[in-house]
């Protein structure tokens, strides 16, 4: 995914957040850990080019493995369903949650490990040819640019809906 991960980090908590409100979920903090989450495993780029200087696909990075995501967004759904600090579980049951979809979406054309590190198998739905120069011509070319600018469509409109009251310890402001 090209430039979908942020508007789909977006979707999932602004669609999560009134199911979750029994938790403290609807003030801003709570998009906002979701949309941090759903961008996190990217972070990995500055190791990919400052320290791992391009060497290794970074999917094969720890922080781009499903069962890494998978196993934390289990914590953290545990915490949120031991009524212990509900606020900040569900901060971080989104943010990891995010993290896991992140997964997902990368796995639609691009390659994820699903099952690192047990197994060394690599996972894609689609392939991008690569048919032009510079590489990112390929995605934007490519089927699949729709689907993305589709998820940043529905985000928009999710965006400009009216929201509800505030919570989460951030009284007032909603977006
Ligand atoms: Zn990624």
């Amino acid at each position: 995914m090209f430039i979908g991960h942020l508007p789909a980090g977006y979707i999932i908590s602004a669609l999560l957040r009134p199911r979750l409100q029994w938790a403290g979920t609807q003030g801003t903090r709570f998009l906002f850990a979701g949309m941090l989450g759903a961008v996190a495993p990217d972070f990995d780029m500055l190791y990919f080019h400052l320290v791992d200087h391009r060497q290794h696909h970074h999917h094969t990075y720890f922080i781009h493995f499903p069962l890494f995501w998978f196993g934390l967004s289990l914590a953290a759904g545990v915490w949120l369903l031991s009524g212990r600090k509900q606020c900040h579980a569900a901060l971080a049951f989104i943010f990891t949650l995010n993290g896991l979809a992140h997964m997902v979406l990368d796995s639609i054309v691009g390659d994820i490990w699903w099952l690192a590190p047990f197994v060394n198998q690599r996972f894609s739905l689609f392939t991008v040819p690569a048919l032009y120069k510079p590489w990112w011509l390929n995605f934007i070319l490519h089927w699949s640019f729709a689907l993305e600018l589709a998820v940043v469509g529905f985000a928009v409109y999710l965006w400009r809906r009216p929201l509800q009251s505030a919570g989460c310890g951030l009284a007032g402001a909603q977006k």
